[in-house]
Order: structure tokens, then sequence, then C-alpha cells
């Protein structure tokens, strides 16, 4: 078994803690995937001071320079991507497709931002003293720490890091302590395409150990975080006191509306893949599921039906369609969801169970008479649980989707033009979907949400030069 290191200063180095955390399978909880460092505050200074060291020197290679590094981690990255996507479906659980496909996500990302490199950053505004030149360039940050969550151990800090190196950053990530063998393949494939040392740095440990220590280190310019509320909130308040910049990618409860004209068979493989894939773990995934009562028993039929065919166990098995909650307390938080669903009132249609095969499974599960002022309506389960609710028009159903304190992704499935307009115009989210699951977005486009699911700033695509750059105006004469 592995032991994996920090990584600071271009070299791959042990915590001074000398404790190690063992990585282990959510689909067999005797397996351990690998080891990791459990770092404290010296071992995040010190990546820290590295990164900080590094970064003058960084901002100055020029920004192609820089993203034929990033071309070249891309090319290393889809080499390994069979290694990277079996470690990474060990360590928290998404099938192998699935893993693959984020790996994939991950090479086309760091392809995307090596292009930036040699793009526009600034614009030449008209002065009206016509002898001057008025223009805005663009100047990297400085340092960036990079917090992120297990659920897209590949994607997610591929997406932060490379529009914040591309831009001239140096980077300490800080990846999910239970993913942090499938984030050192990562950074392996960044050392090997000859990125200075200092450029990117990777501590691991536990968020509660370290993360302060992030926040609070005097180098740090910017923190970009992914993760649940509490914790996004936490590091915005701290990030706020001491001027860094900060962008919070948080939870979400994403609705699904089915109107009296949509194209059910569609709304309901939309519906079963947008809530259950990754088995609900995705920030994105629907968990409200809004119907029009007019063909409310034709969809919960349909539904049901489907559900009833998905296959539940160890994602690396070809036969699995769904696999585990990522750990043991995503698990128990599902199973208390469940039962509060039930205590609640509203009526269990499917699933509801623990799987007994030797990790931490559970049914697909789905209620129905969900109420909006249910918990199981209003709070981010982060698991395989869909509530249907049905309303008796296209006013309430958007009324009712808009009714969270969240606004990441919303879908509607209709054949109506009209509705599909109304529904972009009145939905708070910032990821609109028509005739299309709420999880998924493009690489190329903004990715953010409304509400308390973002700081609202945007990731992903051209909208990430924003966060992850100041402007200076310039006027010549
Ligand atoms: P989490 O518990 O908030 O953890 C996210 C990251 O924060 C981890 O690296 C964690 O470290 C770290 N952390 C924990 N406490 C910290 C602290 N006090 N200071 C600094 N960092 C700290 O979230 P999660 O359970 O991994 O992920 C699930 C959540 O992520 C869900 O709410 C989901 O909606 C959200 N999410 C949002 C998006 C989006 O783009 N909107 C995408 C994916 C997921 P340790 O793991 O080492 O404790």
């Amino acid at each position: 078994m592995s032991i994996y290191n920090n990584y600071i200063n271009g070299e791959w180095v042990p915590s001074e803690t000398g404790q190690l955390f063992e990585s282990k399978n959510p689909a067999n909880v005797n397996e351990v995937v690998g080891v990791v460092q459990k770092s404290n505050e010296n071992d995040v200074n010190k990546a820290f001071e590295s990164a900080k060291e590094a970064q003058k020197k960084w901002a100055r290679l020029s920004g192609p320079a820089r993203g034929e590094l990033l071309l070249k981690a891309s090319n290393i990255l889809e080499s390994r991507l069979d290694d990277i996507a079996l470690t990474m479906t060990k360590e928290m659980g998404k099938t192998l497709p699935e893993a693959k496909g984020e790996t994939a996500r991950g090479v086309a990302i760091l392809r995307y931002y090596a292009g930036e490199g040699s793009r526009s950053i600034g614009d030449n505004i008209p002065s009206s003293d016509a002898d001057a030149l008025m223009i805005t360039t663009r100047v990297p940050l400085g340092v960036v720490g990079v917090i992120t969550p297990w659920n897209f151990p590949v994607a997610i800090p591929i997406w932060k890091m490379a529009p914040a190196l591309v831009y001239g950053n140096t980077v300490v990530l800080k990846p999910a302590i239970e993913t942090a063998v499938t984030a050192a393949k990562v950074v392996e494939c960044f050392h090997e395409a000859g990125f200075p040392p200092g450029v990117i740095n990777l501590i691991t440990g536990s968020g509660a150990v370290i993360g302060d220590a992030m926040v609070e280190n005097e180098h740090i310019n910017a923190v970009t975080f992914t993760g649940s509320n509490t914790v996004g909130k936490h590091i915005g308040r701290k990030a706020f006191d001491r001027g860094v910049k900060y962008q919070l990618e948080m939870g979400g409860k994403n609705p699904v509306i089915v109107a009296d004209d949509a194209d059910l068979k569609l709304a309901v493989e939309a519906t079963i893949s947008g809530g259950l894939r990754s088995t609900g773990q995705k920030c994105t995934a629907t968990s409200r599921v809004i119907v029009h009562e007019a063909v409310y028993s034709q969809f919960k039929e349909l539904l049901l039906e489907e559900v009833a065919k998905i296959t539940v166990g160890d994602g690396a098995e070809s036969n699995i369609w769904m696999g585990p909650c990522a750990n043991e307390s995503q698990l128990n938080t599902v199973l208390s969801y469940i039962e509060i669903g039930k205590e609640e009132g509203a009526t269990l249609l499917y699933g509801g169970n623990k799987v007994e095969k030797g990790g931490y499974f559970v049914e697909p599960t789905v209620f129905e008479g969900v109420l909006p002022t249910m918990r199981i309506a209003r709070e981010e389960i982060f698991g395989p649980v869909l509530a249907l609710m049905k309303v008796s028009s296209m006013e309430e159903a958007i009324t009712l989707a808009n009714d969270s304190d969240f606004g990441l992704s919303a879908s509607i499935f209709t054949t109506n033009i009209q509705k599909m307009l109304e529904f972009i115009r009145e939905m708070d989210a910032g990821l609109i979907r028509i005739n299309s699951e709420s999880a998924g977005v493009e690489l190329q486009a903004p990715f953010g949400g409304m509400k308390q699911s973002s700081s609202h700033s945007r990731e992903q695509g051209r909208a990430a030069i924003e966060f992850f750059t100041s402007i200076k105006t310039v006027f010549v004469k």
C-alpha cells in the first residue's frame, strides 16, 4: 500500500506530525486505497512560503508559456486516465464510467485553460483625450488557497487550479482528506509536466485542523472553496475579515419541473440520472421533483419502474449503476433524512433502506406527498433521495421551485416555448436547464449559483478570469 506525501516546493515531503490517514474504499470498508499525511499548521506555512517565493517569477513567465505547461499536464493526465479513475472509484465510490468521464473532463479543462494563456487579458477603452491611451490589463492575485470536496476529486481541483495558474497565480491545494490519494495522483501529473518548484503545492489533512491556518496564512491572497454551506460561510467570514478575496461554491436543493406537456420518458430519464447518479452526491443533483397533476400518476409510475431497475453495489463492477455513499457519515446522514421524511408525514414510495454489501450502500429512495415546509424539501441531503411534489399550475410550480434558500441548478421539462421562457425569466438559479437534467454543465460555460449556493462569482470557462485576476486601469499620455 502506497504512502503519499505532501508536495511542497517541488518535492514530496512527509508532514512533520508523522501522523497518517488511511483512505478507505466505501464499497469495501476493509480495503485501504492509500495512506496520506495528516498535516499541521507548520506544514501549511511551509507550503504558503514556497508558493509566495515562486509567485513573482511564475507571473513573469508569458501566458502562452504557462499554457504550454498546462497542456503537458493534460497529456500526462490523459495517459493515466484509467488508473486515476479507478483510484477515484475506490476512494469515493462513484462508478468507473463516471470516474473516467470526470477524469476526461479534467483533461479537457486543462486544455481549455492552456489556450486561455494566449487570449486577451484586457480592453482598449476610448479616451476623451485623443492623444491618450486608456487600457485595462489583468494581473494575478498572488497565492491562491484551493480547498475542495470529495465528490469531484479530479474535476474540481483542476477547474480551480488551471485558471489560477494560467493567469499567473501560484496555488496551495488542500483536497478533502477522503480523496487525497486521487489529488496526489493529479498533482503528480503537474510535477512531471515540469511546473517550477513552489508553483503548485499540495497539503493533505483534516480541514478542521488546517483549514483556518490556510485562510489565516500571511501569504494567502485568495481562497477558492467548494463544499458545504457551513464550512463555506466559516471560510468566507474569515477571508472577509482579513481582506482575502474569496470564492465559495456550496450546496443545492435543485428542482425539476415536469409540466403537463412534458415528454415524460425524457423527464423520467433525466430525473433519475440527475438525481441518483453519483449516489445523489452532486451539488447540482435533482432533489425536488415538482410534477403537474395532469401527468403526475403517469410520471410516478414510469419513474418507479425505472428506479426499480437500478443496481446498487461496488462501482468498479461493470453491472453496477449506483455506488455507495462516499463515507459512513454520509450514509448516516442519508438514512437519518429518510427517517425524518417518514416522521414528517411524507409517503415512502421506494427504497429507504441500507443495502448490506460490505460498504456504505443505500437504496435509491423516492418520497411523495412532500410539503415545502418539510426538512426533506428544504435541506440538502446529498444522497439518492427524490422528493415528489404535485402542483396544479405552472405558476405554483415556479413558486415552489423558488421556495428554497439555494439557487444552484433548476430544470424544466416542457414542449411549450412560453413555459421555457417563463422558467428562464422567473427561476432563481445560476444554471437553467431546459429538457435536460439538473446535473452537469459544459466546462466552457460559467458555473455557479444564486442565493446561499454561492458567493456569486462564477467558475469555469472565460468567467474564471474574474475571480483569479485583478484589473488595473492604465492611462498613458
Ligand atoms: P465540506 O465538509 O464542506 O468539505 C469541503 C472541504 O473543506 C474539504 O476539503 C474539507 O476538508 C474542508 N474543510 C472542512 N472544514 C474546514 C475548515 N474549518 N476550514 C477550511 N476547510 C475546511 O464538504 P464535503 O462534505 O467534502 O462536500 C459536500 C458538499 O460540497 C455539499 O454540500 C455539496 O453541495 C458541496 N459541493 C458544491 C459544489 C458546487 O460547485 N456548488 C460542488 C461539489 C460539492 P476535510 O475533508 O479534510 O475535512
